[in-house]
């Protein structure tokens, strides 16, 4: 770690301490989105029950919104609803995670609550059984905001060795990576793989597939337990899409979608037919696929440009890509590459549906 990092902690000091008894309670940590795309959180007692908690019985909370971004002053509250449930890889079993929904005091979804609107879309479609897998690419900070490991004056050699990277000088703070994918897979968040990116520092963890609603879930509580394990190390987290300007790769969330009939055996006509879609509804897409998206999508380093639509078999340069597998089988999955790191999965996830399938009517 380096040495003007200003949080250590002690892991293990910290564990006589963890593995103290509770005393027949839990402690649950409610978790919500807040208004800069960050995560949030706070910690209560619960009692302890042996079948359990499902969403509906744990207690709605609340939390000071104007200290947040999420309410004005005068009308503060934003209260939590609980919406998943998963295994607390810090605490330990029997205490918990809980994702929540932020509601307003006069009963409507907060701003930022994108998941209410998400959640519609994917019961309207249910039907169409649509899958996701998203990529979620990333850049490990030092407390000054530099690129882990890149030179306090200066750059490191050019971009070429570092993908996939193994071996000192091409990676930093594996430790982090190797710490998150096991509290995904402690947690129950369906992480499908990782791998070390182009530019050095950069990272991505994969998610998925994930059925309707629970990509959302799943990505925004895997973003929480990278933030809260490179707390740990001394890291920031960077959702930045472009977060170095120049010859160095941009960070995306690639979203790999596929219905039932994508799927099946002649599949390759459902997913020209969701493209064509897609084609239309370019700029809408674009307008939630992620602030400061227009740095990264320059028709460069991997990607489309922002102002045009385009598709292709294994093209990494498009804003649409058909893994070449797919083409081979005649069916399968599509990748939608224009998502920036920092977009919302519930956004990205409920456009898709309302483009390829409708908007839900009130
Ligand atoms: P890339 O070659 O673009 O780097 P990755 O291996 O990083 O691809 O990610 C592929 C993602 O696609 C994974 O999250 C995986 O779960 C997801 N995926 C695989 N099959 C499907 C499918 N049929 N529908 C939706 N997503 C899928
Ligand atoms: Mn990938
Ligand atoms: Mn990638
Ligand atoms: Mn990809």
């Amino acid at each position: 770690m380096g040495s003007d990092t200003t949080s250590i902690t002690y892991t293990e000091n910290l564990q006589k301490f963890l593995r103290l008894s509770q005393n027949g309670s839990i402690i649950a940590e409610y978790i919500w989105v807040d208004a800069d795309g960050g995560v949030r959180s706070k910690s209560r007692t619960l009692p302890e029950k042996a079948e359990g908690y499902t969403p509906n019985d744990l207690p709605i909370w609340n939390f000071d919104g104007s200290s947040t971004g999420q309410a004005p002053n005068g009308d503060s509250d934003v209260y939590l609803k609980p919406v998943a449930i998963f295994p607390d890889p810090f605490r330990g079993n029997p205490n918990i995670l809980i994702l929540s929904e932020c509601w307003n005091a006069d009963g409507t979804p907060n701003k930022f609550n994108h998941r209410h609107e998400c959640a519609k879309l994917m019961a309207a479609h249910a039907e169409t059984e649509p899958w996701f897998g998203l990529e979620q690419e990333y850049t490990l900070l030092d407390l000054n905001d530099r690129p882990y490991g890149w030179p306090k004056n200066g750059f490191p050699a050019a971009q070429g060795p570092y993908y996939c990277g193994v071996g000192a000088g091409k990676v930093v703070q594996r430790d982090i990576v190797e710490a998150h994918y096991k509290c995904c897979m402690f947690a129950g968040v369906k992480i499908s793989g990782t791998n070390a990116e182009v530019m050095p520092a950069q990272w991505e963890f994969q998610v998925g597939p994930c059925e309707g609603i629970e990509m959302g879930d799943h990505l925004w509580l895997a973003r929480f337990l990278l933030h809260r394990v490179a707390e740990e190390f001394g890291a920031k987290v960077s959702f930045d899409p472009k977060p170095i300007p120049g010859e160095w790769n941009g960070a995306g969330l690639h979203s790999n979608f596929s219905t039932k009939d994508m799927r099946d055996e002649g599949g390759m006509k459902a997913i020209e037919a969701a493209i064509k879609k897609l084609e239309g509804r370019h700029a809408e897409h674009i307008a939630v696929y992620g602030e400061g998206n227009e740095k990264r999508l320059t028709g460069r380093h991997e990607t489309g440009a922002i102002d045009s639509f385009t598709y292709g078999v294994a093209n990494r340069g498009a804003s649409i890509r058909i893994p070449r597998e797919c083409a081979a089988k005649g069916c399968g999955y599509f990748e939608d590459r224009r998502p920036a790191s920092n977009a919302d999965p519930y956004q990205i996830t409920g456009i898709m549906m309302e483009t390829c399938f409708g908007a839900v009517s009130e």
